[in-house]
């Protein structure tokens, strides 16, 4: 498997604005932001798509989660924002390394396009 760009980012082989780092996950800015706030909560495990992931990565996903809270507080996000998170190409999926994007700072739409 070639390595992913989140894996070169967790591996520190190319620059991105870290906000939050522990042994489960990375939090970085989203280098394309599509609000005030658009951040990108990724899993130092390698999962294509969240539809891959199964049973031995419950704890991953429940920890990617919690880590949006956490992030909420520490930017003070008055508890607003969204989290998405496109699985495959045709919901917009363009990096194929499963990721969260939490968006805040301005009116979200519903429903989302
Ligand atoms: P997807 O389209 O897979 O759901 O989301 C991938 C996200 O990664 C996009 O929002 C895109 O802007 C972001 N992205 C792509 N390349 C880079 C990069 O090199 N650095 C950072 N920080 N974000 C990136």
């Amino acid at each position: 498997m070639p390595t992913t760009l989140f894996e070169k980012i967790i591996n520190k082989e190319i620059p991105a604005e870290i906000l939050y780092e522990d042994d489960i996950s990375i939090v970085i800015k989203d280098i394309n932001p599509q609000a005030p706030t658009h951040l990108l909560i990724i899993p130092k495990k390698v999962i294509p798509k969240l539809s891959d992931a199964n049973q031995e990565d419950q704890k991953i996903l429940g920890h990617l989660m919690l880590v949006a809270g956490k992030m909420s507080q520490q930017l003070k996000l008055d508890d607003t924002f969204r989290l998405i998170v496109n699985n495959g190409a045709k919901a917009g999926q363009s990096v194929f390394h499963l990721h969260l994007h939490l968006l805040s700072g301005r009116a979200l739409n519903w429903p989302p396009g």
